[in-house]
């Protein structure tokens, strides 16, 4: 089948020949884009035959299931939500990684930090936002999430990013909105921080594991076992980020949003996204294959049920189209896939002794930060004869070290993607060469990398299908229920896809097609959030 037979639903063939397209349904009021963060296909379809009765089955009755397909390696949350609302990878996007080297301020900068606190200020291209925006129609565009990158970078500089800001215990935005003022006095988060996650009846049957799974490690200071309690760890409100509450304040936001905002009320189309970070914080923790994952799933499934139905009240059952996915998947955990974990700093000590062997003494390597190895100011100030011999003992020095897949010269790998074709091209999507390490480093597959004071269970970041193949649910305007879907199609979707599709959807052009990016909106005083994940 075709990458673009999942447009069927607003293509009818022709005698079966070419396509033409079908009358359109009523545009619908309000488009949702719900994103489970860290949500791999293989992940989803292990879970589906457990998801009845909830959210997912109606999704599964209402949609199509298809596989969608992210075109580059850097499998990532900020790469991914930036792809999300712009429609291009991060050859494009500018936004890498979730965070990178700056060679010009000499330090590790976060994907959506400016010098004034938090914005869009790293993005390259257009979002939705901007598109709803720039078509001067009224429209509106809300995104939520735990994760300031994951709300920003799909809107792009327009519309209203809202996320969680633990220190202050509530949600923030880049600029004061009268309705999340009210979200935080009405529905204040504080009061609930001290509740204990306990695992829901039927994990073990469900699972088909034990709690305590070789490999789990836990995630912001819970253990490996149930039950969790916020109390035990360093921070409760930073916990939020890895414990069902963390997606029941998104629901909760995100109703208010649509009363707040007005979002589907009339007019023309507005756009509601969601980002479910908690999801990526209980995969590195406890993987998908654990109690927790299947908990969450388990109560994301009722809570997206009783969303949905919100939707029906509010906005009319045919009011609201919606396309659920995410912005990366996972490795399986590595114990069970006969895989391993690859230690940053490991690498760098590596590399940093391959440089000295070389070179002398001296600070040479800036940072491994995934997939890149960077070099520091002396080391790229070396004679080039010099630097390129140095490159070769450093990629000799890690290239052997057990699961490293592939170590190669960055620079011959980007520039112009154009007339790459396969695995050349899918690497040259993930490079921005002023962005990118001089070193690009990827795992063998299976192999997952973590820092040495922040043990994972699982990862991602890979060109694997694991880390790069993710459910794609769409419910068009118009849709037609069905019998729930039990397995994806066959159809393989490019995720640079949704953009655009939402954009129909919304009656507005393409982030893609519009002509220049508009006037940053003022950047949010605050730090941004400090989690690589
Ligand atoms: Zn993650």
């Amino acid at each position: 089948m075709s990458s673009r037979a999942w447009l069927a639903l607003t293509l009818v063939a022709c005698g079966g020949a070419t396509p033409v397209p079908a009358p359109e349904p009523t545009p619908p009021r309000l488009v949702v884009l719900v994103v489970l963060d860290q949500w791999p296909q293989w992940a989803f379809e292990a879970k589906r035959p457990a998801l009845t009765g909830g959210g997912f089955e109606r999704l599964l009755a209402e949609g199509e299931w298809h596989t969608g397909r992210y075109p580059h390696g850097a499998t990532l949350t900020g790469p991914g939500h930036a792809l999300l609302g712009t429609g291009t990878p991060p050859a494009t996007s500018g936004i890498i990684a979730n965070e990178w080297w700056d060679r010009g301020a000499e330090r590790v900068v976060k994907s959506v930090e400016d010098s004034a606190g938090v914005s869009a200020h790293f993005l390259r291209v257009n979002g939705l936002g901007d598109a709803v925006v720039a078509a001067g129609q009224g429209g509106r565009a809300v995104a939520i999430s735990l994760k300031d990158r994951a709300a920003i970078l799909p809107l792009g500089r327009a519309g209203v990013p809202v996320w969680y800001a633990p220190k202050q215990r509530a949600w923030i935005s880049t600029q004061p909105h009268a309705w999340v003022d009210e979200l935080n006095r009405s529905h204040p988060i504080e009061p609930r921080l001290g509740e204990v996650w306990q695992p829901l009846a039927g994990l073990a049957a469900l699972s088909g594991t034990v709690d305590d799974q070789a490999g789990e490690v836990g995630e912001k200071g819970f253990g490996p076992t149930f039950p969790h309690d916020p109390a035990t760890t360093p921070s409760p409100a930073e916990a939020v980020y890895a414990e069902p509450l963390g997606n029941t304040i998104i629901f909760e936001a995100a109703r208010a949003a649509i009363t707040g905002e007005q979002l589907g009320a009339d007019g023309p189309p507005d756009l509601l996204v969601l980002s479910l970070s908690a999801h990526d914080y209980i995969g590195h923790g406890w993987g998908h294959e654990s109690w927790e994952a299947w908990d969450l799933t388990k109560r994301i499934d009722a809570e997206l049920g009783a969303f949905l139905g919100y939707l029906d009240e509010r906005v009319g059952a045919g009011g609201w189209a919606m396309v659920v996915t995410s912005d990366h998947g996972a490795a399986p955990l590595p114990e069970l896939s006969g895989g391993g974990r690859i230690v940053f700093e490991d690498v760098e000590d590596r590399a940093e002794a391959a440089a000295r062997q070389l070179l002398g003494a001296g600070d040479w390597i800036a940072v491994p930060k995934a997939p890149y190895l960077y070099l520091t100011k002396p080391a790229r100030e070396l004679l080039p004869t010099q630097r390129e011999e140095l490159l070769a003992a450093v990629t000799a020095s890690i290239q052997t070290m057990p699961g490293v897949g592939r170590v190669e010269r960055t620079r011959a790998l980007g520039g112009d993607c154009g007339p790459r074709t396969g695995e050349a091209l899918e690497l040259c999507l993930m490079i921005d060469p002023d962005r990118s390490g001089e070193l690009l480093f990827l795992p063998k597959e299976g192999w997952i990398m973590e820092e040495r004071d922040e043990r994972l269970a699982t990862a991602h970041g890979s060109l694997y299908d694991y880390d790069r193949n993710v459910p794609v649910i769409v419910l068009p305007p118009g849709r037609v229920a069905h019998a729930p879907l039990a397995s994806p199609s066959s159809t393989t979707i490019p995720m640079t896809d949704i953009s655009p599709l939402l954009a129909r959807w919304l009656g507005v052009a393409p982030p893609t097609s519009l002509p220049a990016l508009p006037a940053p909106a003022p950047a949010a005083p605050v730090t941004p959030s400090d989690d690589p994940s």
